[in-house]
């Protein structure tokens, strides 16, 4: 039904399409920004488009970045010997407000999923395993989601991590089971950290 012309119609489908967005949400939208100032129209729209030409990932650990590497990899202060292996940047950006982690990470960009088609392969795994063979890596530390795919990410990881000469420790579940780790507030995740145990 197209009650308000061609127009908005097409913006509230457009932010309809977004996660978490439904029908009404995308309405709400729709009419909050067209009744913004035209310029702050345009620094939203420029911020998204700006985004998506200029990011690039991190060659070192796939983060999101404008610089590579990028900043984490890149700063002189923190561990190289230890790598936390973690699902996508939401998850980095947790432990990263914890203050509490001085190493470095690596992105999977997913977690395995057999149900979603995601297999090892579609990780990026090839990635993390290229960063251990000039020694200087001591401890991975597992930190998917300690949910389905998670653990069998970390099964997987711990498996092919073994034969090598790397201590692999997954974080403690202090993490409730099922849970997201982007969502976790900053104690129970510098507790989980505190508490790893070894694979
Ligand atoms: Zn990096």
């Amino acid at each position: 039904m197209n009650i308000y012309g061609n127009y908005v119609t097409k913006l509230i489908e457009e932010l309809a399409r977004l996660p978490g967005i439904g029908a009404k949400s995308a309405q709400r939208m729709a009419f909050h920004i067209i009744n913004m100032p035209k310029e702050n129209v345009e620094s939203l729209t420029n911020a998204i488009t700006n985004a998506k030409n200029n990011i690039k990932y991190c060659s070192c650990c796939c983060n999101l970045t404008d610089t590579d590497p990028c900043n984490i990899c890149s700063n002189p202060k923190r561990d190289k010997s230890i790598i936390m292996v973690v699902e996508d940047p939401r998850d980095m950006a947790a432990y990263e407000r914890t203050k509490e982690f001085n190493g470095l990470y690596h992105i999977l960009n997913g977690a395995i999923s057999p149900i979603n088609g995601i297999g090892p392969d579609n990780l990026n795994i090839k990635e993390l395993l290229q960063r251990l063979n000039d020694n200087t890596v001591k401890e991975i530390i597992i930190a998917t989601n300690p949910n389905v795919e998670g653990e069998a990410t970390a099964i997987y990881l711990n498996k092919i991590l073994k034969p090598l000469d790397v201590k692999v420790t997954r974080i403690a579940h202090g993490v409730p089971i099922g849970g997201d780790l982007e969502y976790v507030d900053e104690v129970t995740l510098s507790k989980a950290l505190e508490g790893r145990i070894e694979m």
